[in-house]
């Protein structure tokens, strides 16, 4: 499909390009929806082969971050921001730029760290701007941990699924990936009685979680391969296709990991062959719902413990397996209609004025 058949089919509010050339910058910022409140989602600044998958990557993520923001039950939208990596780049004139622009919004987009983007960066943009994520223990906190803990959740959930027993002790969990949300995912199944094999393809990140934790060490390739009762991906996406697909040896697909399938076809072919799959935003919807209810920003209606509001993924993946067994249909389609239900009303477009009550 092309660029504007897919901006016109999924109704994206602003897709903005930011530029400035002295700094080598080429961003792209999208608001994808603001139905039910500001348009939420990290920064993220890695390479890309050219514009057009810097764009493709973006209008992606902000979509997901509508449905996960709907599916958690929070009053947001979605949104985000990706920086393409330039050789020579003035990476703090970079950031500064891209904290100017987040500002003019006026708070119709709030950001923070995603993949490639330091607590340094934002600490640039902060400079620039009042919409980032402050990641301080006086501010939002850890969001990865509060991902890991919504993980564990997660985890539960589908145990309590499978085997109709939701306790970690003695089940086997394979954790691809032990950086930031993987070794908390690693510390939670530990703490609850897990035996846990870890596999990574950075040797520190390695080093850090097997020194810390009693774990066995498999090489990356073969992680898919090893018998578990779940495979928890917590490095990147795409894991779950047409060649992994026959090489899983577990019983349940639960990890932080966005956009784990690599087509809608694959989730399918998951459910077909028995596995079952907690999906992506709903279960890595952690750190979002942390920062929600911990951001002094906006105004928040209702406002919840933050770990009682991450608790209620439980319940949540609970009932999308559930419906997923009786309607015989993959879990992500279930929760695709989960997130659809909640953006319930017509568009609002009342996003224009987000931020300018304050
Ligand atoms: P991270 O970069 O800190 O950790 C990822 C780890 O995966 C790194 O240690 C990296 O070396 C490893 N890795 C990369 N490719 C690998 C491979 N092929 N095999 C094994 N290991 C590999 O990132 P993170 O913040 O821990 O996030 C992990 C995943 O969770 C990402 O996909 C991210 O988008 C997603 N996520 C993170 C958060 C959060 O709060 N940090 C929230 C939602 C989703």
């Amino acid at each position: 499909m092309e660029y504007f058949d897919v901006i016109k089919k999924y109704d994206y509010e602003t897709i903005s390009i930011i530029q400035n050339q002295k700094a080598k910058l080429f961003a792209i910022d999208v608001i994808h929806d603001t139905t039910r409140g500001p348009a939420v989602g990290g920064t993220r600044f890695m390479k890309y082969p050219n514009e057009e998958e810097a764009i493709r990557d973006a209008l992606k993520l902000s979509r997901g971050m509508t449905y996960k923001s709907a599916a958690a039950g929070l009053d947001c939208g979605g949104g985000k921001t990706v920086i393409m990596e330039m050789e020579g780049m003035d990476r703090t004139l970079a950031l500064k730029t891209l904290g100017r622009y987040i500002e003019h919004l006026q708070g119709r987009r709030y950001t923070g760290r995603d993949l490639g983007v330091s607590t340094e960066d934002i600490d640039f943009m902060r400079t620039e701007t009042r919409w980032v994520a402050d990641e301080t223990p006086a501010g939002v906190g850890d969001l990865s941990e509060a991902t890991a803990y919504g993980v564990y959740q997660g985890i539960k959930a589908c145990l309590a699924e499978a085997y109709g027993n939701d306790s970690l002790k003695d089940r086997s969990i394979c954790v691809q990936g032990v950086g930031e949300v993987g070794y908390w995912v690693v510390k939670y199944a530990i703490e609850n009685g897990a035996k846990v094999t870890i596999s990574d393809i950075h040797p520190k990140a390695i080093e850090k979680t097997a020194k810390a934790f009693p774990v066995t060490v498999v090489k990356p390739e073969e992680i898919y391969g090893v018998s578990r009762d779940v495979f928890s991906p917590c490095a990147i996406g795409g894991i779950v296709c047409s060649e992994t697909i026959p090489k899983f040896r577990c019983r349940i697909i639960a990890g932080s990991a966005n956009n784990v399938l690599a087509t809608e076809a694959d989730g399918t072919a998951l459910f077909q062959r028995g596995i079952l799959y907690a999906p992506d935003y709903v279960i890595n919807s952690g750190a979002l719902i942390q920062w929600w209810y911990r951001q002094k920003t906006y105004d928040v209606k209702n406002k919840r413990d933050p770990r009682e509001a991450i608790s209620d993924l439980y319940p949540v993946i609970r009932n999308i397996l559930k419906e997923s067994r009786e309607k015989k249909l993959a879990p992500a389609r279930v929760a695709d209609r989960y997130a659809e239900g909640q953006l319930k009303k017509g568009k609002t477009y009342r996003d224009i004025h987000w931020g300018y009550e304050k």
